[in-house]
């Protein structure tokens, strides 16, 4: 039987005239997305195979962003759940196989576009390129495996190196990737977890002693006010748009730290309420744009102010927390004059925060990349944790710390220990952890930490790297200094690509080989498999039969295959059989997830920890108690004439971009956000050409102006990643810093 849904919250009936944009329905003319569209254009995308589309959204647990639906319902809201991300994605789901002869001859296709090489179509066979030959030629699977069991055993295994992204992986495969990796001899396995909410999850653990999200969607829903610092919802997680929607029914408030006042956030029709389909709703109650890398200092300035206007809860500091007196330390040090120059916030900004939060009963604390994906984005998510803390939002009903992800497999990576420093359940690597793990597994395993995915680059880059394992991703696309990336790329021997469909890091050359195993989508993954929502909610999503495609195979069954080739002695200890085993021994291995090993059905799911994680300020650290993480802001210096430049996301999902013109800002893939006082003082309007310079790179780019603090500017990922330098990263959590320092010339 299909999953109905638990309809837990319906909408207000009472219509809310205060909230509307106008009398235009559905916001025609407007700058928006056209969600009926999207359905039309999904139907003609899906002609082909529209009974099995029509299953895989019936039936199955999105492979979009990790809010997490199974069907067309959740486990929050009443109605339909369903966006254009999800739509989107549709068509790898269901797409036929690509004729191989295409992958005959790599050159001509060097220069496609990441869509025209998806819609060459499905990988269906094992594929190999050696050295010196131009392109794939079609091998069996004991050929293309024996090849890499072959690199594998001629190598030592700190030359090996494992890396999955979030597309579609599920737990099942993140748990037999990092065992059989750890067979292997290596630590060295990370995901794409490390390249978006790494700090999220180092500082949460040490400050509250969990790595996760605290609370569930119906918090945010019943909760008295929402901030949003560094996360475009209305882009990456569209349903999120219903839940701020259904708060702002029940009379919530919110508000938005950022460097710039996002269309989508401040106005947005929610296709699925006829009420806000037909008005538009007014989402953001206030905005505070800051500067790129200026959240520290803005955050601190609201909390001096809290501090100043007897706004902070002291029973919740006094009763569980520790560290406070630190914090005020860091703080008495830091005048107003340094933080606005700092956060580019001013004082009064900061002091209409600190009333609007110091106001509210309750506060849901969401952030995403604009806040992780900084040189110092620990620090980030540290001064965040600090203003939960400071008035004790954490751990009671409409309360919470919210890292909001992306992409539907990336919460369950790590804790299925696919982590470079990380074991299963996301315990850290120690002398103690390791000999758990390894007495619990019957084999040795290292108590080093292992090679993140920029390390892994870098490794690559100094030719010590002989074998590279990617499911999925594209590190091409994914990391800064594409040009670096792929001379690194070319000089590990051997690179294996287990994908659905082509990308184009597959096409760079490889001293011996390059192996291309073709992998099945989750829904084709025998015997199903989970996923980990950002709520922490394990969800089934059922194998839906209907659609092989040539010998694609689920990618866990693949895992345990090279085991065996590589090691047949010892490869019964990595064995599974099925799916359920797999299920099975994650419930003993990670406590949290007890429960994953009953899940059967679509919509069957666990949220682990429960509804809300520290309960009533009971927080999982040695001493029972939450610690504030004093820090100070970073300064972020600019000379005249030089901009903050930070990369933002349009319509696409990580990598794969969907369209050329963002829907809710009307930007071309090339756009330069620019704000129009800078554009005036550059000498340039709305659709100029311009060269955005940094100091390890440059790229063209068209003028659109934008309400973005000035003195900040934004391009697209991936398109900006040349301006990127490499190899600067957070120093806690290892992610990379996408953000850069740049000068704008007319072109
Ligand atoms: S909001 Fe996320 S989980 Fe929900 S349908 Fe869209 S992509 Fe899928």
């Amino acid at each position: 039987m299909a999953w109905k849904g638990s309809a837990r919250i319906k909408s207000p009936k009472r219509a809310r005239r205060d909230l509307w944009i106008g009398f235009r329905p559905y916001g025609i003319g407007e700058t928006k997305p056209n969600h009926y569209k999207e359905i039309v254009r999904t139907v003609w995308e899906n002609r082909r195979n529209l009974p099995y589309a029509w299953k895989v959204l019936h039936k199955g647990v999105c492979d979009g962003c990790a809010l997490g639906v199974a069907g067309f319902h959740d486990w929050t809201i009443s109605g339909v759940h369903l966006c254009t991300t999800r739509l989107n994605l549709l068509q790898v789901n269901t797409m036929g196989a690509l004729d191989p002869a295409v992958l005959a001859d790599v050159e001509p296709l060097r220069a496609r576009t990441g869509k025209e090489l998806r819609h060459l179509g499905r990988l269906a066979h094992p594929m190999v390129r050696r050295a010196g030959e131009p392109g794939f030629r079609p091998v069996a699977w004991e050929e293309a495996l024996d090849l890499v069991a072959g690199a594998i055993r001629d190598t030592t295994p700190d030359r090996l190196a494992v890396y999955l992204t979030a597309r579609g992986i599920t737990n099942e495969t993140y748990y037999v990737a990092q065992k059989v990796t750890r067979f292997l001899g290596t630590n060295n396995i990370d995901n794409a977890a490390r390249v978006c909410h790494a700090p999220s999850t180092t500082t949460l653990k040490r400050a509250i002693g969990v790595g996760a999200t605290t609370c569930s969607y119906t918090d945010v829903i019943e909760s008295d006010l929402i901030v949003l610092f560094g996360a475009n919802v209305a882009n990456a997680q569209p349903v999120f748009m219903k839940y701020l929607y259904l708060a702002r029914k029940r009379g919530a408030k919110v508000a938005v730290v950022n460097p710039m006042v996002e269309p989508g956030l401040a106005r947005y029709w929610v296709p699925s309420s006829v009420e806000s389909a037909m008005f538009g709703t007014k989402m953001t109650d206030e905005f505070f744009t800051v500067n790129t890398g200026g959240d520290v200092a803005f955050v601190n300035g609201v909390l001096k102010v809290l501090l100043a206007e007897g706004a902070v809860d002291r029973e919740f500091v006094r009763e569980h927390t520790e560290g406070f007196g630190d914090l005020l330390e860091t703080l008495e040090g830091e005048s107003f004059d340094e933080l606005e120059r700092q956060s580019g916030a001013t004082r009064a900004d900061m002091e209409r925060f600190a009333r609007l939060y110091g106001s509210a009963a309750s506060a849901v604390l969401v952030w995403s990349m604009g806040i992780t994906q900084h040189e110092r984005g620990s620090d980030n998510v540290a001064a965040i944790v600090n203003l939960a803390l400071a008035r004790g939002n954490v751990g009671r009903r409409g309360a919470g710390l919210m890292p909001i992800r992306g992409h539907s497999g990336v919460q369950g990576g790590a804790e299925m220990g696919a982590y470079a420093t990380v074991f299963p359940g996301g315990v850290g690597i120690t002398s103690e952890s390791a000999t758990e793990l390894s007495e619990r597994y019957g084999f040795t395993i290292g108590d080093r930490p292992g090679l993140t995915a920029e390390e892994m680059i870098e490794t690559a880059s100094r030719g010590a790297l002989d074998l590279l394992y990617s499911s999925g991703g594209n590190f091409l696309d994914v990391l800064p200094d594409p040009a670096l990336v792929e001379d690194a790329l070319q000089r590990v021997p051997v690179r294996v690509h287990q994908d659905i469909v082509v990308s184009s890091q597959m096409l760079v050359g490889a001293a011996k080989a390059v192996v291309l195993l073709p992998a099945a989508t989750r829904y084709e993954q025998r015997d199903g498999g989970t996923q980990t929502t950002t709520e922490r909610r394990i969800a089934f999503s059922p194998e839906i039969t209907g659609h092989q495609v040539g010998e694609a195979r689920s990618e866990w069954e693949v895992f345990v295959d090279l085991a065996r080739r590589v090691d047949p002695g010892r490869a019964h200890l990595v064995e599974f059989a099925s799916g359920q085993e797999i299920r099975d021994e994650i419930a003993r291995v990670v406590p949290s997830y007890a429960g994953v090993e009953t899940l059967r059905r679509t919509g069957d799911s666990v949220q682990w920890g429960g509804r809300r994680l520290c309960e009533g300020g009971a927080f999982p650290t040695p001493d029972g108690r939450a610690h504030f993480v004093p820090v100070e802001p970073a300064s972020v210096e600019i000379a005249p004439g030089e901009f903050r430049l930070s990369t933002r996301r349009g319509k696409q999902f990580n990598t794969m971009i969907h369209v050329e013109t963002d829907p809710l800002t009307g930007a071309p893939r090339d756009a330069l956000f620019v704000a129009a006082s800078d554009a005036r003082a550059i000498g340039v309007t709305q659709g100029d050409h311009v060269v955005v310079r940094s100091r390890v790179g440059a790229m063209g780019a068209r003028v659109h102006i934008a309400d973005v603090r000035p003195g900040n500017v934004q391009v697209f990922f991936p398109e900006g990643n040349a301006l990127l330098a490499a190899g600067r990263r957070d120093h806690d959590s290892g992610v990379p810093d996408y953000n850069a320092v740049v000068t704008i010339e007319r072109a």
